[in-house]
């Protein structure tokens, strides 16, 4: 139809696009057995191949499978995170493809009655908050994972069966995030409320989130939903941006051409930064898919949803919304303080270490700032940090105080950092206390305007710029300790006099 119109009116202004996205995000269920099994859920990158494998989940004939209970709970906690209804009868079904990553020829799904439906998912973006529904939640189980490799000239799949039936949770958003921006912040807050609720690790260099992509564009103003690609096996934030601003421009440039945008599955070269057609709609697949019939359906009391409701932890948002009320932070600072429960219990430790005269916004500076470029440079998490919550309110209250320079403040803050000494003992002895009482001071100050009378008469006579070399030279007696408010001050009444 749009192509229809161009023809019609060639000379008529430049379509004005509006992307359509919906993303489908796979997280793995970190629990310590599979989904249908006993095997250990293990660390894909360090765990040797194949060493947690059984009959069940290598797809024996004759196995059956047993639902895991801890997974079913994880899977309802992150339902009722995203406000979704917790349905009372869920339906496992046979998902039937062939592939050399899923032994049994079938992987087991959720298929038409899902674990939950209908929640939402806020998210901020530069435009601002957005509430994005999502349509359902539901229990699979992970593939194994191949490897593709070169050797002697010849090509062979690897084929590593340990993450074959971890316990994987399919989340399904409604297609209402319209830019790429807005589907990286839904991924985001979507990791950091799996990580919040301890069922993912969310470290996404080894594959424990991914991400599918569906994308459309439409004439702005449309109501309808344009024809969509999805693109498969998005592993990180940024392929999950790039993929879909590439998608958009492609589909956009169709679709002012004239053309209409072909609905296939795609999948995305990271090297080259483009999509690629995997499959068209012709030859998509036909799951056949039916309930599994080794799995009765699976039946969830409200007691026991109730319980896992009254268990949950505060979520991102509300923590982010919290500390910018009772902490006076900024929505910024708020935000990069609550991505991580680790990181936000150190700040609130932090502040509840502090007298209550310091802002707490003071302790965000010094985390948000120096102690995070050493925490990156180190490679470290919160966790491993020697600097203890208690020691860093102690070196922001040294610093508010006087006692120290700022300047001296973020050299004691190096150390704390690498001897784990607290910031008195470290000031103690580099002899880092700055002079502050003003009887000292003011004989400095006097004994530098008795050595500069010059300097003192182009003071008096208007040029008041001088009072810089003035201050200057008393912090150089001063070896750079004394307190620059209160050198500047007692110049300024000596000056004067
Ligand atoms: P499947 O991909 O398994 O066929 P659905 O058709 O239910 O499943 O859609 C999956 C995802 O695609 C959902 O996140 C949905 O919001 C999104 N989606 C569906 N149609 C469009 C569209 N025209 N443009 C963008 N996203 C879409
Ligand atoms: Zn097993
Ligand atoms: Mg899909």
């Amino acid at each position: 139809m749009v192509g229809a119109q161009r023809r019609c009116a060639p000379t008529r202004d430049i379509m004005e696009f509006e992307p359509v996205i919906g993303l489908e995000v796979h997280a793995e269920l970190q629990t310590k057995s599979k989904m249908f099994c006993s095997c250990a859920v293990v660390d894909s990158m360090t765990a040797a191949p194949n060493t947690t494998v059984c009959p069940v989940c290598s797809g024996m004939p004759g196995t059956l499978p047993v639902v895991n209970q801890k997974a079913v709970e994880f899977g309802i906690r992150v339902a009722l995170a995203l406000d979704c209804e917790v349905q009372h009868t869920s339906i496992f079904a046979r998902k039937n493809y062939f592939y050399p990553d899923l032994p049994k020829g079938y992987q087991i799904s959720q298929y038409e009655q899902p674990l939950a439906i209908n929640g939402k998912l806020i998210i901020r973006t530069s435009a601002g908050e957005q509430t994005i529904r999502v349509r359902r939640v539901h229990l699979e189980e992970d593939t194994g994972k191949l490897t593709h490799v070169e050797r002697d000239g010849k090509s062979y799949s690897l084929v590593d069966l340990n993450r074959a039936g971890v316990p994987l949770l399919e989340i399904v958003s409604e297609p209402d995030l319209h830019s790429a921006e807005a589907a990286r912040a839904y991924g985001e807050a979507l990791r950091d409320i799996l990580r919040y609720l301890g069922v993912n690790s969310g470290d996404m260099e080894k594959g424990v989130i991914r991400f599918e992509a569906n994308v459309s564009v439409r004439e702005k103003g449309d109501k309808g939903l344009g024809i969509r690609t999805e693109v498969k096996n998005l592993n990180s934030f940024r392929a999950l941006e790039r993929a879909i601003e590439y998608e958009i421009e492609r589909q956009g440039k169709i679709i002012e051409a004239g053309g209409t945008v072909e609905q296939e599955t795609l999948g995305w070269n990271e090297t080259r930064g483009e999509t690629y057609s995997q499959r068209s709609k012709e030859d998509a697949h036909d799951y056949r898919y039916f309930p599994e019939p080794d799995l009765p359906p699976l039946a969830l009391e409200q007691n026991w949803i109730d319980e896992i409701q009254s268990k949950l932890p505060e979520l991102p948002r509300a923590k982010y919304l919290r500390f910018i009320k009772d902490y006076g932070l900024t929505e910024y600072d708020a935000a990069r303080l609550t991505d991580e429960k680790e990181i936000a219990d150190y700040f609130e430790s932090a502040v509840h270490h502090l007298p209550s005269t310091v802002q707490p916004k003071t302790v965000a500076n010094w985390m948000l700032g120096d102690l995070f470029s050493l925490m990156n440079q180190a490679d470290l998490k919160v966790g491993q940090l020697k600097v203890r919550p208690e020691a860093l309110a102690e070196l922001v209250k040294i610093v508010s105080e006087g006692q120290i320079n700022q300047t001296s403040a973020r050299e004691v803050l190096n150390e704390m950092f690498e001897s784990g000494k607290s910031a008195s003992e470290i000031v103690g002895m580099r002899g880092l206390k700055q002079l502050s009482d003003e009887s000292s001071i003011a004989e400095l100050v006097s004994q530098a305007l008795k050595e500069n009378p010059n300097e003192v008469a182009s003071y008096k006579s208007g040029k008041t710029g001088v009072v810089n070399f003035l201050f200057g030279q008393v912090m150089k007696k001063a070896a750079g300790k004394a307190n620059p408010q209160v050198v500047r001050t007692e110049l300024e009444k000596q000056l004067a006099q």
